[in-house]
């Protein structure tokens, strides 16, 4: 079990004081904090009185918005309506949830009487990461407020190790309450890790094994060998030989492939844009889906084609698929629902009833949040159609509320257009059944190029130094 504490640990508590500091103004009518940013705020949430000092107010109203602050704090409203969680907090955390025979567990020196609205706080900033607090995980300071806060860590400490965890690590904000546990764990068992936030207590009453850190990254946490199994991840846009030759040599079992027609020769080529659109460049090297196939039928890995066109052309490329024999285990059909319509999907299923066959529903985003019955019941039509796979832009805008319902609903949700390496691990956080990404990763050695879209590809910088080769970040050219 990893213990979290919560107060500047999970949760910024600068929200709460603006937001109770603004609640005071609407209250009282007045502005003194109309222009008071969340960078503002510097002091930890029991040292309000700091921040009110520098501001222009006079004493008495100091006192007044003090008193008022203190009153209101830890309402129901407050904690229910103020509370947010640090960027990347929640992401780390569901990433422990999902590991086997791991739990975390919640240390907080708040007290008893707050256990519902802290678990119904928590639990509705945790809904969208998929991230859920229970009561049994949850402990709280048994004394008053402030009271022997460093106590009740450890007594969180020993009832659960009481109840049969290993505690492996405890995040807390406060460097007391991780001096406090270092004492009564001789071995070393417990990694104390400092969330080095805005604290009261001294710094320099840290367990000098303590470490550090200001920022949740999922990048540093998740290595690419931990990704989970059961997701399938697909390199996009793979239309060119640079991108094809990386693909080829990595570990990615599927690659997406844009099939258009060239106008001109009548061949089927690999392009994301349209040649009308945006014409070809002079060194561009095309290939065409026949040499793809002859390159990929007998290397085992998944061909996904993104059928860039009509009707028309489902014939076409099934005839070409069907010529080099590939196993339908290894087959995906990508296309827009208006392009192919129902009955280029029909074809495609009836041809090939096990490979995948997908098209993008990010369109329907506005149906789901506002007449989700609607939207499931376009949804179900579709899978009449024998589409088995729907496949939602990461940029959507309410994009995890959508892949809920769709994940309640049971359909097997793609989900792509996801930038770069943390919005990837984001996206593995929700577990789909599978994401479709550039693999511009070059902190795992990934150089992926992009599908070439608007002309455009990803262009990674080499530096040499004493030896060293550095890739920097990737930007569009
Ligand atoms: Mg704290």
């Amino acid at each position: 079990m990893i213990l979290f504490d919560i107060d500047g640990t999970i949760l910024d508590m600068r929200s709460m004081i603006l937001y109770v500091l603004q609640a005071y103004d609407r209250s009282r009518g007045n502005g003194f904090f109309r222009n008071l940013g969340i960078s503002d705020i510097t002091v930890h949430e029991n040292t309000v009185d700091r921040l009110l000092a520098q501001l222009p107010l006079r004493p008495e109203e100091q006192e007044e918005v003090l008193s008022w602050y203190l009153k209101h704090r830890w309402t129901s409203a407050a904690i229910i309506e103020s509370h947010r969680a640090f960027r990347g907090v929640l992401e780390v955390i569901r990433w422990f949830q999902i590991q086997p025979g791991t739990y975390v567990g919640l240390n907080t020196g708040r007290p008893e009487a707050l256990r519902a609205d802290t678990l119904h706080s928590l639990n509705k900033l945790g809904k969208d990461y998929r991230v859920s607090f229970t009561d049994e995980l949850l402990h709280m300071n048994p004394a008053g407020w402030n009271e022997e806060v460093e106590n009740a860590k450890v007594g969180g400490v020993l009832h659960f190790q009481k109840e049969g965890y290993r505690i492996f690590a405890m995040v807390d904000n406060e460097p007391d309450n991780l001096r406090a546990v270092s004492k009564i764990d001789p071995q070393q068992e417990i990694l104390l890790l400092h969330a080095d936030t805005i604290f009261e207590s001294k710094r320099t009453k840290m367990p000098r094994r303590t470490v550090r850190g200001k920022v949740y990254d999922l990048t540093e946490l998740i290595p690419e060998k931990a990704l989970p199994e059961r997701i399938q991840f697909v390199w996009h846009g793979v239309n060119d030989k640079a991108n094809l030759r990386q693909f080829l040599a990595s570990d990615i079992h599927w690659a997406e492939f844009d099939i258009r027609t060239d106008p001109v020769s009548n061949d089927l080529i690999l392009r994301h844009d349209s040649l009308e659109n945006t014409p070809q460049h002079e060194d561009e090297d095309r290939l065409t889906l026949d040499y793809l196939l002859s390159r990929l039928h007998k290397t085992g890995k998944g061909v996904k084609l993104d059928l860039k066109g009509d009707r028309t052309l489902v014939d076409r490329v099934l005839d070409m698929v069907d010529a080099y024999g590939l196993d339908e285990s290894c087959l995906w059909f990508n296309a827009k629902v208006e392009r192919l319509q129902e009955r280029g999907f029909r074809r495609l299923a009836s041809a090939h009833p096990s490979a995948v066959l997908q098209c993008p529903v990010s369109f329907l985003a506005p149906l789901i949040l506002s007449a989700p019955r609607k939207a499931k019941e376009i949804l179900t039509m579709f899978t009449d159609w024998g589409i088995n796979r729907f496949s939602i832009s990461w940029l959507t805008p309410d994009m995890r509320h959508f892949f809920d319902q769709m994940d309640q609903w049971g359909f097997e949700v793609n989900i792509y257009d996801v930038p770069d390496l943390e919005s990837f691990l984001q996206a593995v956080l929700l577990m789909p059944r599978s994401i479709t990404s550039d693999f511009n990763f070059p902190k795992w050695y990934y150089y992926g190029r992009g599908s070439g879209e608007n002309g455009n590809h990803y262009e990674y910088s080499l530096q040499l130094s004493r030896g060293v080769m550095t890739v920097r970040r990737p930007g569009r050219v």
